[in-house]
């Protein structure tokens, strides 16, 4: 079994991003790239993620800033303040932190960010491209388990590849990512959920399975061909008494023993968490070049 190592790949995509950052923009007496993000409300799962967003701003030499709003801000002043950020030529791209208090509207929300600027590829238009193969911005979740595969040489042409779960920023794109004619694509793809009947037969066929379900340790060893490629993106705490925090971070897939019978596995975490991270701050690098036309 060899280790899919998104810690070490996202380390090294963000040193090429600093060094990019340093000598073509801020030696060149450009700005660096910028990338806003709106935070509503104090859930503390968002909090920690726009943090972690801001620290990567920080290693790479990018700017970033954060627009705090009470959880009661109103859809009106949101709108508001996303047409502002789409009118500020000072930011090359931002994202709104998700998932919104449920009085405010997650699709006029996000149809309301300009596409150009939707760092986090959920805009229409940039699925719309995505299906069509047209440059896009891309998921970050799937943009990373993509460039992952690629940075492994992991063959996709010609496979069976299988995704349980087909949510809108995980699932269902990457299902499409792989299905693609394209390079990292021209895979014969099954998209599984919860209405799927035998999902084991069917994991079980694939020679790539991507597990995106939020079920912990979902995923075991008899629903794992031998020598497949397993992608974990599931991330759950759980109770650990060794560690300083109080708890580590298991996945969708059982590692332990699934890994003694794929070929690759992603560990979580290290796996697709850091390169969804690093996926975000691709995006905006291409958000400040303005690489994708609108
Ligand atoms: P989600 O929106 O909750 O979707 C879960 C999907 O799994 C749904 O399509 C659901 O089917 C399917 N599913 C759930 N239970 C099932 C079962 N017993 N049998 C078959 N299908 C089942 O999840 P998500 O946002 O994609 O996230 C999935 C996991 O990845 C979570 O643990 C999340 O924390 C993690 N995540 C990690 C990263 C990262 O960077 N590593 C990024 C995003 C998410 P239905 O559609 O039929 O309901």
């Amino acid at each position: 079994m060899n280790l899919l190592d998104g810690k070490l790949v996202a380390e090294k995509i963000k040193a090429e991003i600093a060094t990019e950052v340093k000598t073509k923009m801020l030696d060149a007496g450009r700005e660096a790239p910028h990338l806003a993000a709106i935070l509503v409300g104090d859930d503390p799962a968002s909090q920690t993620y726009v943090a972690s967003k801001e620290k990567d701003c920080l290693e790479v030499g990018f700017i970033s800033s954060v627009y705090r709003y009470p959880a009661n801000i109103t859809q009106d002043k949101l709108l508001e303040s996303i047409r502002f950020l789409n009118a500020d030529p000072e930011v090359d791209g931002f994202i709104v932190q998700l998932p919104l208090p449920k009085h405010l509207d997650e699709h006029t929300i996000i149809e309301s960010i300009h596409p150009a600027k939707d760092v986090d590829g959920f805009h229409p238009v940039n699925v719309g491209r995505m299906v069509l193969n047209i440059p896009s911005y891309l998921p970050a979740t799937p943009y990373g388990i993509v460039t992952l595969l690629e940075h492994y040489k992991i063959e996709t042409e010609g496979k069976h590849c299988v995704v349980l779960g087909r949510s809108n920023i995980v699932g269902t794109p990457i299902s499409i990512l792989l299905s693609r004619k394209s390079k990292t694509g021209n895979a014969t793809v099954t998209l599984c959920h919860s209405h799927t009947s035998d999902i084991k037969a069917i994991a079980a066929s694939a020679d790539i399975l991507i597990v995106a379900m939020g079920k912990k340790g979902f995923v075991t060893a008899d629903m794992v061909k031998k020598d497949a490629v397993v992608v974990d993106v599931g991330i759950h705490r759980i109770p650990a008494k060794e560690t300083k925090s109080g708890y580590r971070l298991v996945g969708d897939v059982d590692f332990q023993e699934v890994a003694k019978k794929c070929s690759y596995i992603t560990p979580v975490p290290g796996g697709v968490g850091p390169m969804t991270r690093v996926s975000l701050l691709l995006n905006t690098l291409k958000a400040a070049k303005k690489e994708i036309k609108f």
